[in-house]
């Protein structure tokens, strides 16, 4: 008798290219007209509910009437940034004026890292985190991943946001969900041998981390069942494409990457080009500034994005500076609609560095040490200051196959500072270091290490 797959879903819709076809190919002037339609709602929401907005509008004479265009939401309504709400949460936890919804609708708390300050709660209601985890799907789908599949979690139940939000998303989608939890990289490796889960969910640098422990073992993880992996936390596949051609090489999957902010939402699923990422337009309102006018740029000009999100009802944000420089287009071969930023985020304002009047992002670097020939996935990026200016200097650890050679350890050097002068026109110091010594991370590896003095960094912790 022949076997029949039961689904719930016919073929058909298993082999559309979109989650949510209507949403993700909506015309512009009818998703213009959406945000509209949400953001007045949303300004009035806020102004009734969370005594932060109310006294911010007030402050600036706003009224929630005045809102008629998304110009007058763009222009009138004051930016905010996470150190607002870090100083009122501090001033009287755990949320402060910023709540906006009585204590007993909070059903999940989440935190940001918070790994050199102090971290900001994120309260979630039950309607949040189901638009919170919604992105996700999108991305999900956009690679191809489908109910059935399964997913296996690397990653200790903490309270970071981005995970949490990602199996809220698997859920939705009506996938198996595998944890991992507080498992060490061997332990990680056997389970989805044992298990055979076709998604893996971790940071990117975690699952290169995987591949190496796994080929000590004898492990080949190509040939393990995982197809597809999905990565958030760090600059990923979309930001790096040479981290792309690893992890996807290592694991004989296709990987993906989801841009988010922890206290405001998962809103960008990778492009399934591989070239960026789509701002999920059903969650956020997104526009760019000049960080140091504060003035909107043109498309297609590297700017900070600023966001709004409709997945906040607990504490909402309204034009919240990210402090990410991202390059928007309003178009892509993939169909959909939604603004598209090219190779995700490129940098951070906090962490944008001039060098003799050029400014170097920080991902522009990775991704020509990527192509350096000898250079290992282990590096940072330090920045110093001299006189009047910013220095960046490149440390590196060698690849294995020339850790015993250390002249090769100075071509490599060479080679990496002659690439970047090339494509960028700035000279770094480049200098190799001995290989495991730098710091190991399992959840966000921190590329940038600040040592000028205090009044030259703009670092806020995210
Ligand atoms: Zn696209």
């Amino acid at each position: 008798m022949a076997s029949v797959q039961l689904s719930v879903l016919g073929s058909k819709a298993r082999e559309s290219r979109f989650w949510n076809q209507a949403s993700e190919t909506m015309p512009r002037a009818k998703l213009d007209a959406l945000h509209l339609h949400r953001l007045r709602a949303l300004v009035q929401y806020a102004y009734d509910s969370s005594p932060f907005y109310r006294g911010k509008f007030d402050t600036a004479g706003l009224k929630p009437a005045d809102i008629r265009s998304l110009e007058d939401f763009r222009r009138k309504v004051p930016l905010t940034d996470k150190s607002e709400f870090i100083h009122l949460q501090k001033e009287q936890p755990p949320y402060g004026p910023t709540l906006a919804l009585p204590q007993e609708f909070i059903t999940h708390h989440s935190e940001t890292s918070g790994t050199t300050g102090i971290p900001l709660g994120i309260p979630f209601s039950m309607l949040d985190t189901v638009r919170y985890g919604e992105s996700w799907v999108y991305g999900y789908w956009g690679l191809g991943i489908r109910p059935g599949d399964s997913f296996y979690f690397a990653f200790g139940w903490g309270n970071f946001a981005g995970f949490w939000s990602a199996y809220w998303g698997a859920r939705r989608l009506g996938c198996r969900v595998i944890s991992g939890g507080g498992l060490d990289t061997k332990g990680h490796i056997e389970a989805i041998l044992r298990l055979k889960p076709t998604v893996l969910i971790s940071t990117p640098t975690f699952a290169l981390r995987m591949a190496s422990v796994a080929a000590d073992m004898g492990v080949d993880l190509a040939k393990s069942s995982i197809r597809f992996t999905y990565h958030a936390g760090e600059p990923g596949p979309t930001a790096l494409p040479a981290m792309r051609n690893q992890i996807e090489r290592a694991w004989g999957a296709k990987a993906g990457e989801l841009l988010g902010i922890a206290e405001l939402s998962a809103f960008a699923p990778g492009c399934p080009n591989g070239d960026g990422v789509h701002v999920d337009e059903m969650s956020v309102y997104s526009w760019q500034i000049d960080p140091a006018t504060g003035k909107e740029i043109a498309e297609g000009e590297i700017g900070e994005n600023i966001l709004t999100s409709y997945a906040n009802s607990a504490q909402p944000l309204l034009n919240y500076r990210t402090h990410d420089l991202v390059r928007r287009r309003s178009t892509c071969s993939c169909g959909r609609t939604w603004a598209k930023f090219e190779g995700s985020v490129l940098g951070r304002t906090d962490f944008m560095v001039t060098v003799r009047g050029t400014n170097v992002y920080q991902t522009a670097v990775e991704n020509l040490l990527a192509e350096v020939p000898g250079v290992s996935m282990h590096y940072e990026l330090v920045f110093t200051r001299e006189g009047d200016n910013d220095v960046m200097t490149v440390r590196f650890e060698p690849e294995k196959t020339i850790a015993g050679d250390r002249a090769l350890w100075e071509e490599a050097a060479r080679d990496a500072a002659e690439r970047i002068h090339k494509a960028l026109h700035v000279r770094l110091e480049v200098k190799p270091v001995e290989p495991g010594s730098l710091p190991r991370y399992e959840l966000k590896t921190k590329r940038i290490v600040d040592q000028r003095p205090k009044e030259f960094r703009r670092t806020l912790d995210r």
